[in-house]
């Protein structure tokens, strides 16, 4: 059995003075559900709020194979290197949705899991996306308030998570293989169009050529989609995770978009907007909710969704009975 929680004022001060063990104690909490862990977690949170915002938050997202491991760990050791503290977070709808996780894996990412200065967290594995991306955006509040400077929160490019998890960062990483051909009828589009940075990886050895090309027909693809923001356009890199090169003017990359954004005031109001955004996720997830814990509501569900698709329900009216069950 667990050991008793620490006190709110415990978990504060600890996780405040960057304790390690607080941290993971404070983390499990927030991704607790039950309800007095919840209550508990949220309070922590608002306390920890004044010791936050500080981390450069980068969204790394990409399909799998593409090197996201192998990228964050020689991004994450350059940058330990350079005295920053980085914490890596993961949002993995597969973890929830089948118990198994493509990024859980620890040894993913060797060197930076062995090194103190850094923090590696696996995504959290219960519940719907929206909670477990829920969960991990304050996850990464408790890591800023531990103190680490630039937090990683890495997803796989395959659905909705780089949606939730460019909601939660400033700058969102885009990896991508050599051979855009292919590639650039694979990726939805609705990514790319997510990307402030895009970054072809593995462009060491044979396969450099083949990166320069994919690059190269990258940029010409984002200029016909013209920019999203005045202050930045998109720039398209080439670089190596296993051997590193390239691996610093990417982060040269993430730094010039965080200061351009901050100039341009573009950092506050995205992260406003944010912030608002989860709000109104979490209130829809709360009454989502409420129909599933309640017994009673619970069991009138199925019936409901059954005559809404085979169609002698309207939507308009399954959602108009949805809502009669929460009293609305
Ligand atoms: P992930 O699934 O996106 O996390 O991808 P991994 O980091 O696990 O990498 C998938 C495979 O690609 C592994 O076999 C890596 O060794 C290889 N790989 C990753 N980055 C590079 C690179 O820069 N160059 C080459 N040649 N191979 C790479």
């Amino acid at each position: 059995a667990a050991a008793p929680l620490p006190s709110l004022e415990e978990l504060v001060e600890g996780v405040r003075a960057g304790r390690r063990a607080t941290l993971a104690r404070a983390i499990t909490l927030v991704e607790s559900r039950k309800p007095e862990h919840r209550a508990l977690a949220e309070e922590l949170v608002q306390a920890l709020l004044p010791a936050t915002g500080k981390a450069i938050r980068v969204g790394i997202t990409g399909v799998p194979g593409v090197g996201k491991s192998t990228t964050i760990d020689a991004l994450g050791t350059h940058l330990l290197e350079r005295g920053h503290r980085v914490a890596v977070l993961a949002v993995d709808p597969s973890s929830s949705r089948t118990g198994g996780s493509i990024l859980g894996d620890k040894t993913r990412m060797a060197r930076l899991s062995m090194d103190d200065r850094a923090f590696v967290r696996p995504s959290p594995a219960a519940g719907t996306l929206g909670g477990v991306a829920a969960r991990t955006r304050e996850t990464l509040l408790l890591c800023e308030a531990a103190g680490y400077d630039v937090v990683l929160v890495e997803t796989v490019g395959v659905g909705q998570s780089e949606t939730a998890v460019a909601d939660m960062t400033d700058t969102f990483l885009v990896l991508m293989l050599p051979g855009a051909g292919d590639e650039l009828q694979g990726i939805k589009k609705g990514i790319i169009e997510l990307a402030d940075i895009l970054a072809v990886n593995k462009a060491d050895g044979p396969n450099a050529p083949r990166a320069k090309k994919a690059a190269a027909d990258y940029r010409a693809a984002l200029h016909l989609l013209g920019g999203r923001e005045p202050h930045w356009s998109t720039p398209v890199l080439t670089y190596s995770g296993l051997t590193g090169e390239g691996i610093e003017e990417l982060w040269g990359q993430v730094v010039l978009h965080r200061e351009r954004a901050e100039q341009a005031g573009a950092l506050a109001a995205r992260r406003s907007t944010q912030q608002v955004k989860w709000m109104w996720a979490l209130f829809d997830d709360r009454l989502r909710g409420r129909l599933h814990a309640d017994p009673s509501l619970r069991t009138e569900l199925p019936a409901i969704e059954r005559a809404v698709a085979n169609g002698t329900l309207e939507p308009t009216s399954g959602a108009s009975r949805l809502a009669a069950l929460l009293g609305l």
